[in-house]
């Protein structure tokens, strides 16, 4: 059984010395217990926090202990009334061959094409664009909906999602191909590249009616660049800020928080923060039957970043950090 363990708290981004990869004998379950094998192993910028011990609304990955993360796996055998050997189920197996489980927290997949879209448009990041984007979002149609990591897992599904509400919908990302993906597959309006010299002018000429809804994945730069568009009423989802998750001090130049906090109150701008599950777990049966309906007439697109092997996933955590995935970012760890 082969385990990725952290090895040490990174300071700054992480790199390949942070984590460490050890054998173990594979485990036997106990009477109540499942034995699963991972197959597929999702990656998301929430891991870089849990490789930290600062307060966080989680607790963090002890030193030593195996990383944490959301996993596709087969029950490879079973001595628990509920489960049985070969059954597919989304869990929390962490970034292992194998994992036991007493059955909390598990969920049967069953019906799914592509048993990796648990952890894509019909899981976490899907579920996570979905409640934040209409529930704290509100869109109406008509307003413009920007969005940053529009590529990405979660924001590829805000944009389509705002576009079925009939939204004017702006993507950011970073560089050409993303932006061209964003708007030729995924149908956004526009999408304009962070990386450009120009990016704000870009930016402020893709929104010429200021922006109503920003879907705030990113901070930093990008934010810097939507806050003198933002409308009147606006309302800011406040989901993510991977440009600060490496980051060990504040950032230089001058102190713009209280241009923000003016900003918020002269245009009476609701920015909320949500940790998807914490808030909305009760209302997953609603996002799950809605993505369905969604995927099933072709209306909503996804795409993954395959990357192939347990032992690959420390290098593509600190690629994730950097915009090296192009899609959901997930870890092949083994064939069903
Ligand atoms: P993505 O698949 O979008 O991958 C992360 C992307 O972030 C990168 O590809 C890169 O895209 C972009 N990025 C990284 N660094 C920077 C930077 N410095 N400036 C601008 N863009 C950057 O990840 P997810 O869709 O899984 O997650 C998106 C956000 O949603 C994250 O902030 C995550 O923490 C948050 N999240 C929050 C949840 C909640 O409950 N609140 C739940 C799930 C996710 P590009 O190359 O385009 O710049």
């Amino acid at each position: 059984n082969r385990q990725i363990l952290l090895n040490r708290r990174p300071v700054g981004a992480p790199t390949l010395e942070d984590f460490r990869l050890e054998q173990q004998a594979i485990p036997q379950p106990a009477e109540g217990q499942v034995l699963l094998r991972t197959l597929w192993l999702s990656l998301d910028p929430y891991m870089r926090g849990r490789m930290s011990d600062r307060p966080s609304y989680a607790a963090p990955v002890p030193l030593g202990g195996v990383m944490v993360g959301g996993t596709v796996a087969q029950v490879v055998s079973s001595r628990h009334p509920g489960f049985a050997a070969g059954e597919l189920v989304l869990s929390m197996s962490g970034w292992q061959d194998y994992a036991l489980s007493d059955g909390t927290g598990l969920n049967k997949l069953t019906g799914l094409a592509q048993p990796s879209q648990a952890l894509n448009v019909l899981g976490m990041p899907g579920f996570t664009a979905y409640m934040g984007l209409l529930d704290i979002g509100q869109p109406k149609a008509g307003e413009t909906v920007v969005v940053a990591a529009a590529s990405g897992a979660v924001g590829s599904l805000v944009g389509q999602i705002a576009k079925l509400q009939g939204c004017r919908v702006v993507g950011i990302a970073g560089g050409e191909t993303k932006c061209r993906y964003v708007e030729e597959e995924l149908g956004f309006d526009a999408c304009i590249d962070h990386r450009a010299a120009d990016f704000p002018a870009q930016l402020a000429m893709a929104c010429p009616a200021g922006i109503d809804v920003y879907f705030e994945n990113v901070g930093g730069a990008v934010f810097d660049a939507v806050m003198p568009l933002l409308n009147t009423g606006a309302r800011i989802p406040l989901c993510g800020l991977i440009a600060n998750y490496n980051a060990t001090k504040l950032p230089d130049g001058p102190d713009r928080l209280g241009v923000l906090a003016g900003t918020l109150l002269t245009k009476r701008i609701r920015m909320q923060g949500f940790i998807i599950f914490d808030d909305y777990g009760h209302r997953y049966g609603e996002f799950f039957a809605q993505m369905s309906r969604w995927l099933q007439e072709g209306k909503i697109k996804s795409r993954e970043d395959v990357v192939d092997g347990l032992e690959q996933a420390p290098q593509a955590l600190i690629g994730l950090l950097e915009g090296k995935n192009f899609g959901k970012l997930v870890v092949k760890v083994a064939e069903a």
